[in-house]
């Protein structure tokens, strides 16, 4: 039988609330809202690229006293350690005073996002003008990418074993770089093609150049130039490119949106707007209870995988050289196993923000809202929660708790209608190897286009949401 609550509850106090945290919100936490934004957006402005991140972040946790945990024979609670992962992933971790086969607490997000690659031979000319051939990563609307400015960023790997490292187009007297688009006047055939056809993957050309050599006898001699400009400035040849990670991006900076400055436009918040907000949270801990650790994962929009995607065992050796350097060098397979399904995570990744413009493709029941808080989302997946993680009730139920303990905002909702769409995040990879993991981020507008918004008040109370989770969970 069905016992009969001895509180009464007011009426509205059994109705679910999520409120626009701009509204609710304190002076002050306004005011710490707008200084946590100014800190994001200077590091997301020198962080375009996931080697950027963890070049950056090393160096961020290098002043906060993390060392390479090569460097580390044992470790003890206190300790701060963290392992590069291909120079494109990075874990971190701060040791816990509780051992490490009691669980540890992480947090993981990517910090790759969509963009154009070069293709492995890219150069070359066409009708007096050069231009670099490029590869779409990861999700994109192709037409997005046209008439925009564009800036190049990367490494080429020589065979003398050097690495040169490029970018070009940040500075305010550096060129950008450009893919062009047709003239409204001439684009009546293109503009009555679908949106997903009118530019193609192999539209995607960025100019580089229109300057001939003109002292050579060359077939070719707008790329000639080029190629000479390449070698007096960096020391490159055509054939080097083969063997280089380029990426061109976005350049604009992050900037404010809208007069009373609420959000924030900017290249990349998928995911940087969850991973700085994680490192962040974990550069707070000294000595905390359990183990914290921070997983920056790369190759996530394009399936997690290769020796920098979270599905790679690098970030589990890290995990398993936690273990074996606090238990005096001794390890043991079962202990590392049962360990990790003691352990929790937040799966830290974007996901959409309601869109009253396009309201259709979202129930509005099951939405996240720009400013309501992080979006705790229970599962992804497509077509009947295909490819999910879904989180377990009583790990929902353990967070929320947290969250209402530390005055957290939060909300919850779907990627989008049932069928409308759907998509993944690394949360399945970290939960077969047995932790509780549920995904919890920033919700976004525009998602994957090359500029993205996010509100304030979401990133802010992201950070504080992963911060009470790692000390409390
Ligand atoms: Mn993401
Ligand atoms: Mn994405």
């Amino acid at each position: 039988m069905a016992t009969k609550k001895t509180k009464k509850n007011s009426v509205k106090e059994l109705f679910a609330e999520f409120p626009n945290m701009y509204e609710k919100a304190g002076k002050d936490e306004v005011a710490d809202c707008m200084e946590y934004a100014e800190d994001y957006k200077a590091f997301l402005d020198i962080c375009k690229t996931e080697r950027e991140f963890v070049k950056n972040t090393i160096e961020a946790a290098t002043e906060k006293g993390f060392v390479d945990i090569e460097s580390k024979e044992t470790l003890k609670a206190g300790d701060k350690v963290y392992a590069s992962i291909k120079g494109k992933g990075l874990c971190l971790a701060v040791i816990g005073k509780t051992p490490v086969t009691e669980g540890i607490n992480i947090l993981g997000a990517h910090i790759d996002s969509p963009r154009l690659d070069l293709k492995p031979n890219p150069i070359y000319e066409d009708k007096e003008a050069c231009y670099f051939k490029t590869h779409y990563y990861g999700g994109i609307k192709k037409y997005q990418w046209t008439t925009i400015p564009l800036a190049i960023h990367g490494s080429v790997f020589t065979k003398d074993g050097k690495q040169i490292d490029l970018c070009v187009g940040e500075n305010d007297d550096d060129p950008i770089f450009y893919i062009t688009d047709l003239l409204p006047h001439l684009g009546s055939e293109q503009m009555s093609k679908k949106a997903n056809e009118f530019i193609s993957g192999e539209d995607l050309n960025v100019v580089i150049g229109g300057i001939p050599l003109t002292d050579i006898e060359e077939k070719e001699a707008y790329k000639a130039n080029i190629l000479q400009y390449l070698f007096d400035n960096y020391g490159l040849v055509e054939k080097d490119f083969v063997s280089a990670e380029i990426e061109i991006v976005p350049q604009m900076k992050a900037r404010d949106v809208g007069f009373d400055r609420a959000f924030i436009a900017a290249y990349g918040h998928d995911d940087k707007v969850c991973a700085y907000p994680a490192i962040t949270a974990l550069f707070e801990q000294e000595r905390p209870n359990k183990t914290c650790v921070c997983l920056l994962t790369d190759k996530e929009e394009i399936g997690s995988y290769a020796n920098s995607g979270a599905q790679s065992v690098l970030y589990e050796n890290f995990m398993m050289e936690l273990l074996a350097k606090t238990e005096n060098s001794s390890f043991d397979l079962l202990k590392y196993r049962k360990a990790i399904a003691n352990s929790k995570m937040l799966s830290a990744d974007v996901s959409n923000a309601f869109d009253p413009k396009y309201a259709s493709v979202s129930d509005s029941r099951n939405s996240a809202y720009m400013s309501h808080g992080i979006k705790l989302e229970k599962y992804v997946g497509s077509r009947g929660k295909s490819g999910t993680n879904e989180a377990n009730g009583d790990f929902v139920a353990a967070i929320t708790k947290i969250f209402a303990e530390n005055s957290i905002p939060w909300q919850t909702g779907e990627l989008g209608k049932v069928d409308a769409g759907g998509g993944g995040t690394i949360s399945a990879y970290m939960a077969k190897h047995g932790m509780d993991v549920i995904d919890c981020g920033v919700p976004v507008w525009s998602m994957h286009a090359p500029y993205e918004v996010i509100s304030k008040m979401d990133l802010y109370y992201t950070y504080l949401a992963y911060k009470s989770f790692i000390e409390n969970i």
